[in-house]
C-alpha cells in the first residue's frame, strides 16, 4: 500500500499470501457488470460470482476457468441458493452465510480462494505450504478448503485444549493427505508468534514455500462481494438495502463497502460488535482506542485491532500510505489515535454501529426464537439485534448470518432451552477418528514438522 509497486492479481493473490504484511488495495474499483445489476435478469449465485469477480481477477484467470472454479466451489454448499435470504420480520431479512463445508461465513471466500491459488499454482508448476494459526472459524475453512488440492498443503497451528471441541473435529477429522492440524502447547497468542516466526525467516520461508490465507487476502475480499449483490437482486426492492454486519476482523463488512462503491445501492453499513467493540466506538467518537480483548459468546468477533481497517483508513487519508501507517504507528504506540474531523463526516456518512454484550445476545437469541421459531447463533444475534437497534422507520434491512447455530449448541440451549439439530456433515465429525499431532511451543519444533509434511 502506498509506497508499495502496482501488481496483477495473479501477483496480489500470491503476495498477500506470502508474507503475512502486504495489504493491496485495487488501483481502480470496476462497476458492477451491465448483467449483473438489478433486475438485468436471473443469475445463479455461481453465476453471479464470476461475473463480479471476473474484473478483479483481471486475466490472471480466463473467463471460462473463473465460471468453472466457482460453480465447483459452490457446489457443495447444502442450500441451492449458496446464501439464501430468510425472512426474519418486516423488511428484515437474514442473509444465510453458512451453508457451506464448515457452517461458517469464511467457506463463502475460502472455497474459492484456495481454488484461485490452486490454479495459478499450476499455471507456474510450483507449490505452496499454506501456514496459518486459528483460535476456531478460519482454521477449518481453510483446511476444508486445501483438502486434496494437488498443489498445496496446509499446516494449522491452535492452542491445545483452547478451542470448542465442535471447532477442534472440524480441523482434526478431516479426510485428506495435505491437511495437517497441530495442537500447540500455548495460547492462541503463541500460536500467532510462531506463525509470525516462520514466515520471518527468509531462507524457511523460500525453502517451503509459505502461504497465508488470512482475512487480509483481497481475493477474499473480492468473493465476499457478491453475496450483497446476490442478496440485493433477490429483494429487487426499490429501496437502497441496510446492511448489518458482525464484525470482527473487518473483512465482511469491507466487502460491502467495495459492493457499494461498484454501484451497488447500500443504504447504511451497520458495523454490529459484541463486548470488543473498538471499531463501533471508531464509527461514533472518530477515535481508535484500545481496551484489550475479553472473551465473548461470539469468540470470531473477539478482535482488537482488525488489519482489514487499514484499507478504509487509507481510502479516509485519500491514499496517503505515509500518513495511513502513521495514525496505526500512532495507535501502536499509545493506545489510541483519532481521525480528523472530516474522516469522521466520511466514516458517518456510510457506517453506523452499535455493541451488544453476552447477555444482550443471549436476550436477542431468545427473543428471535419465540417469535419466529429460529434458532440463530451468537454472532448472528449480536447483528440481529444490531440491527433492530439502529434501524430506522421504512428502512429495508439485511442482517448477515454468519455461522449455524450448530456450531455453538451450548450458547443456543442457554437462550432458547432448545439444542439445534447439526447438519448431517456436521454430526459426522463427531465419530470420525481424529488426527492431530502435538507440538511444544518452540519454533524449531513446528519448523521441523512443516519440513515433514511438505510434498515436494
Ligand atoms: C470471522 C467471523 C466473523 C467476523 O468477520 P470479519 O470479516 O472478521 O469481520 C463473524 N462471525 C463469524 C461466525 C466468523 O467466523
Amino acid at each position: 500500500m502506498g509506497a508499495r509497486a502496482r501488481l496483477a492479481f495473479d501477483e496480489v493473490l500470491l503476495a498477500g499470501l506470502a508474507g503475512d504484511g502486504g495489504l493491496y488495495v485495487p488501483e481502480h474499483v470496476p462497476k458492477l457488470p451491465e448483467d449483473t445489476r438489478l433486475g438485468a435478469g436471473e443469475l445463479s449465485y455461481a453465476e453471479l460470482a464470476a461475473r463480479i469477480m471476473a474484473p478483479y481477477v483481471g486475466g490472471a484467470v480466463d473467463d471460462d476457468d473463473l465460471a468453472e472454479l466457482v460453480a465447483d466451489a459452490y457446489a457443495a454448499f447444502d442450500h441451492p441458493d449458496v446464501c439464501p435470504l430468510v425472512a426474519l420480520d418486516d423488511d428484515h431479512w437474514l442473509l444465510e452465510l453458512f451453508h457451506g463445508p464448515t457452517f461458517a461465513f469464511k467457506d463463502v471466500a475460502l472455497q474459492v480462494v484456495a481454488r484461485l491459488f490452486d490454479h495459478e499454482l499450476e499455471r507456474r508448476d510450483d507449490r505452496a505450504t499454506i501456514v496459518a494459526a486459528t483460535s476456531g472459524d478460519t482454521g477449518s475453512a481453510a483446511m476444508e478448503a486445501v483438502a486434496g488440492r494437488d498443489r498445496l498443503d496446509i499446516v494449522v497451528l491452535h492452542p491445545a485444549g483452547r478451542t470448542s471441541e465442535i471447532q477442534r473435529r472440524q480441523m482434526t477429522t478431516l479426510d485428506a493427505s495435505n491437511v495437517h492440524a497441530v495442537a500447540v502447547d500455548g495460547t492462541f497468542d503463541d500460536c500467532q508468534d510462531l506463525v509470525k516466526a516462520m514466515f520471518g525467516d527468509e531462507p524457511f520461508r523460500t525453502e517451503s514455500r509459505l502461504a497465508a490465507v488470512n482475512s487480509i487476502n483481497w481475493a477474499r475480499v473480492a468473493a465476499q462481494i457478491v453475496y450483497y449483490v446476490w442478496a440485493a437482486r433477490l429483494l429487487s426492492d426499490e429501496r437502497p438495502v441496510t446492511f448489518c454486519v458482525p464484525t470482527g476482523n473487518f473483512g465482511n463488512v469491507l466487502a460491502g463497502h467495495y459492493a457499494r462503491r461498484m454501484g451497488l445501492p447500500i443504504g447504511r453499513l451497520l458495523i454490529a460488535s459484541n463486548t470488543n467493540d473498538i471499531l463501533s466506538r471508531l464509527v461514533e467518537t472518530g477515535e481508535l482506542a484500545a481496551h484489550g480483548v475479553t472473551p465473548t459468546l461470539s469468540p470470531s468477533m473477539d478482535i482488537q485491532i482488525s488489519s482489514n481497517l487499514e484499507r478504509l483508513l487509507f481510502e479516509l487519508f485519500d491514499g496517503d500510505g505515509a500518513a495511513t501507517a502513521a495514525l496505526l504507528g500512532r495507535f501502536r504506540a499509545e493506545g489510541r489515535a483519532g481521525l480528523s474531523a472530516e474522516q469522521h463526516r466520511r466514516i458517518r456518512a456510510e457506517f453506523a454501529g452499535d455493541r451488544l454484550d453476552d447477555p444482550e445476545t443471549l436476550d436477542v437469541m431468545g427473543r428471535v426464537h419465540a417469535g419466529s421459531q429460529m434458532l440463530i447463533d451468537p454472532h448472528t444475534a449480536v447483528g440481529v439485534g444490531v440491527a433492530q437497534r439502529c434501524r430506522r422507520p421504512q428502512e429495508l434491512v439485511v442482517s448477515l448470518a454468519t455461522a449455524h447455530p450448530a456450531k455453538f449448541p451450548e450458547a443456543v440451549a442457554r437462550a432458547t432451552g432448545r439444542t439445534p439439530e447439526p447438519p448431517p456433515a456436521l454430526a459426522a465429525v463427531a465419530d470420525r477418528p481424529e488426527r492431530c499431532t502435538s507440538l511444544p511451543n518452540r519454533v524449531d519444533a513446528v519448523k521441523d514438522f512443516v519440513r515433514s509434511v511438505r510434498r515436494d
